[in-house]
């Protein structure tokens, strides 16, 4: 099939296209930079502008780019370009669909938009499912904007998944990459009061729901994609700390994450929550990885 990827340059994206190339599909990757690679079609996002030429033959959208989220502190301007990257791109992708059905063009049948299950905002004890609200806080209403935005896709009879991902944990990037260097050198320590709830997915786990929802044209609508395990925040350090090798004796006090990284460690190291993947498993998706002590051994062998 003709897949069109944003941020498919990036950590999950970048799994993404490969997987999508071996599966036999032809790609094209929307990006703020050239790449050489000449299995994959370019297009350029030049100055945050969609490009709607990238359209054109494609019959699916898979929309991941966005501003990251966790590489610097959250000043007023970080914040905004967090929030708009991903609003304007996705507000800009559905007017091409739109102005491309105006002139009778084909549309894309499917967009699987990103979004996370910040979109909860955050708890010690509420579980949450796809039947609740969004919450509050700053990711949970980047995340209700964000989805938002994909929403005006359904009206022109494309079929809209959400997928709110957990924390991705994978081999060489994402959370996992920025956490694991102390506890490699035995000097891990529990992050807070480590009761906070991260709810995670391990990237061939995102791959496969991917590849599931463009098989299934029966799935439609927001899915929480996180295992159905999800761990408090000590759990996965003493995980962690086993796995690597050493104990993770030390704590890591919230005042020193507050004083390094501002606003942006409450809402995302300090408190988290507990998130299950209720309508993937209603849809019988069998997930590769759902234990955590068998992620970390598959991405740490
Ligand atoms: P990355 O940060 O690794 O990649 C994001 C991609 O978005 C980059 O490759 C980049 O592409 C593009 N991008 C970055 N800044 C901008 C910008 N200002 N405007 C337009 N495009 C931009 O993210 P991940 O692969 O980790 O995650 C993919 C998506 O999933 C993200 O939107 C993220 O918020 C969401 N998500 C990820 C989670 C995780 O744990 N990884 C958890 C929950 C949600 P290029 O440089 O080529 O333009």
């Amino acid at each position: 099939m003709n897949v069109l990827v944003t941020g498919g340059t990036g950590f999950v994206g970048g799994a993404l296209v490969e997987h999508l190339v071996r599966k036999g599909h032809q790609v094209s990757l929307l990006s703020r930079r050239k790449g050489k690679d000449r299995r994959i079609g370019w297009f350029l996002l030049q100055d945050g502008r969609f490009p709607a030429e990238s359209l054109d033959g494609v019959e699916i959208v898979i929309n991941l780019a966005g501003e990251n989220i966790g590489a610097s502190r959250w000043t007023k301007a970080t914040k905004s370009r967090i929030l708009d990257s991903r609003v304007s791109l996705t507000g800009q992708i559905v007017s091409a669909c739109q102005r491309r059905r105006e002139q009778g063009d084909k549309l894309p049948r499917l967009l699987i938009n990103a979004s996370a299950v910040g979109y909860y905002g955050t708890s010690e004890e509420t579980i949450f499912t796809e039947e609740d609200g969004p919450g509050s806080g700053f990711l949970a209403e980047v995340c209700r904007r964000w989805e938002a935005a994909a929403e005006e896709a359904s009206p022109l009879g494309i079929r809209l998944i959400r997928l709110r991902l957990g924390v991705v944990f994978g081999p060489g990037g994402g959370m996992l990459a920025k956490m694991d260097k102390p506890f490699r050198y035995g000097l891990g320590g529990v992050v807070g009061t480590g009761r906070q709830w991260i709810s995670w997915v391990h990237r061939d786990d995102v791959l496969g729901v991917i590849d599931q929802a463009i098989g299934d044209a029966s799935m439609n609508g927001a899915y929480n994609l996180c295992s159905p395990n999800p761990v408090t925040m000590a759990e996965l350090c003493h995980a962690l700390a086993r796995r690597l090798g050493g104990r993770a004796w030390a704590t890591v006090p919230a005042y020193a994450l507050r004083l390094a990284f501002g606003e942006m460690a409450d809402e995302m190291l300090l408190s988290g929550q507990r998130v299950l993947p209720k309508r993937l498993s209603e849809a019988g998706y069998p997930f590769r990885h759902s234990r955590l002590e068998e992620a970390l051994a598959a991405i740490y062998r």
